[in-house]
Parts: C-alpha cells; sequence; structure tokens
C-alpha cells in the first residue's frame, strides 16, 4: 500500500450512467444477480472506459496496484465485495485498482461483515502510513499501537486478507530499498564533493518518486515518515525537499 491522491472526478456524463445503473440494481427483484449482469456488461461496454482510465491515471506512473504496489493493475476492485454489496456495485467511491493477485486473494473478504476482525484499510480513504511502516528490510509491517498494546488490528487484517507479506512482495520491496539507498547516498556523496547542486539532488529526488518499481518504498522514504530516517534525512535536508 501507499498514500495515493483524492479519488478524481469522473466526467458527468458517466457519473449519470453509474447512478442509472444502481437505480435498475435497487429496483430489481434480485439485486445481486442484477448487479452481476450490469456489472459484466459495463465491464465491456466503451461507458465505462472513463471509470478504467480515472482509475489508473490515481495509481500512477505503471499504473501499479492500488493494494500491494507490486505489480500491474488490471482490474476493477469492489472495496465493498460485490456479493455482499450489490447497491454498491456501480458505485464509483467502491472502485479500486488492483492486480490479480490482491483482486482474487480478497475475493469476497469483509471484515467485519463477513468475518471476525476489524475493517480493513483503503488507500483512497485513508492515510496509509499511519498504519504500516516499512522495515531497514522492506517489510510493510503494522504499526504498534501502545493503547492497545498490540500492533493496529485494522493494519495486521489487511496484511492477512490482501497477503501483503507474500515473499515475492517482500523481496521486490527490499530491493527497491537498497536500489533507493544507494542512490541517496551516492547522491550524497556527489553533493559533498561539490558535483551535485540543489536542484540536481532535486531533480533526482522528482525521478525517483515517480519510478513504477514497487511505489510503496519511495512513497515511505520519500514522502512518508521514513523521511526522518538515514540516510534520506540528510537528502531531504540539502534538496529542500
Ligand atoms: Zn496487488
Amino acid at each position: 500500500m501507499r498514500r495515493l491522491p483524492a479519488r478524481a472526478e469522473l466526467p458527468p456524463a458517466t457519473c449519470k450512467k453509474l447512478e442509472k445503473e444502481s437505480k435498475a440494481i435497487a429496483d430489481a427483484e434480485n439485486p445481486k444477480d442484477e448487479a452481476e449482469r450490469r456489472y459484466g456488461n459495463a465491464r465491456k461496454a466503451k461507458w465505462f472506459k472513463p471509470v478504467v482510465d480515472s482509475l489508473g491515471a490515481m495509481s500512477g506512473v505503471g499504473q501499479r496496484c492500488m493494494l500491494c504496489s507490486g505489480s500491474e493493475a488490471s482490474q476493477v476492485e469492489h472495496f465493498r465485495p460485490k456479493a455482499i454489496f450489490p447497491l454498491e456495485v456501480m458505485k464509483w467511491e467502491n472502485f479500486l485498482w488492483a492486480c490479480s493477485i490482491c483482486n482474487m486473494n480478497k475475493g469476497g473478504r469483509f471484515p467485519p461483515e463477513t468475518e471476525p476482525g476489524e475493517r480493513i484499510i483503503n488507500p483512497l480513504e485513508e492515510d496509509v502510513w499511519s498504519f504500516f511502516f516499512i522495515d531497514e528490510f522492506g517489510n510493510l509491517t503494522a504499526r504498534w499501537r501502545p493503547d492497545l498494546n498490540d500492533v493496529d488490528p485494522r493494519a495486521a487484517k489487511t496484511i492477512e486478507i490482501l497477503t501483503l507479506d507474500r515473499d515475492a512482495l517482500q523481496e521486490t520491496r527490499q530491493n527497491r530499498l537498497d536500489d533507493l539507498k544507494a542512490r541517496v547516498q551516492d547522491s550524497l556523496e556527489l553533493s559533498r564533493h561539490g558535483n551535485l547542486k540543489q536542484a540536481d539532488l532535486r531533480s533526482r529526488y522528482d525521478e525517483w518518486r515517480t519510478q513504477p518499481f514497487q511505489p510503496d518504498v519511495a512513497s515511505y522514504f520519500l514522502d512518508g515518515p521514513g523521511r526522518l530516517e538515514s540516510p534520506f534525512a540528510e537528502f531531504c535536508a540539502k534538496a529542500k525537499c
């Protein structure tokens, strides 16, 4: 997970169409079946394209999955699952852009409605870094809650359901972190010898922030609480970013 921009506005015609579809589902005798049918048709229809385009744009360069940041996203993920919330199937506020692994892992799981546990985290609605941190090995980890004397239960449930601790993700997160640290250290070294000016550091920083390779690591260490850690703190002070 990573910090994402605020949800974009859809073109008015697309909003209208989504509203119309939602109304038809609500009025149907069997809303669940009607939602499945209408959503299946919508995914193949031209009018739905602005939805997919907007989700892709909010995901940033490389359109990494909004949930794991690991793979290219290709599926509309219903935050509130289709099977349990048919009236939310055509709601823009319910759409995320996800990879097939995350979409499949989440499936119909949505505590507390579907199983005991806390609500999972929506990266488009909440500040993910108040729930998680990335450690020195690149592990995405639930934050400790002193008031509960335990890890944050929502973060822990989110990691469990989406398997955000899967080996492939941990590995690429660690690679990205090692790579980012090496670039930052190299830039600081060049700057110490007068070979890079503040503007050069700043342009490197901007470039790293838009690289699509495991962007959760960049989000945490360049834009999030990880900025306070070495060597990022020294870099950000010198680059004035
Ligand atoms: Zn994913």
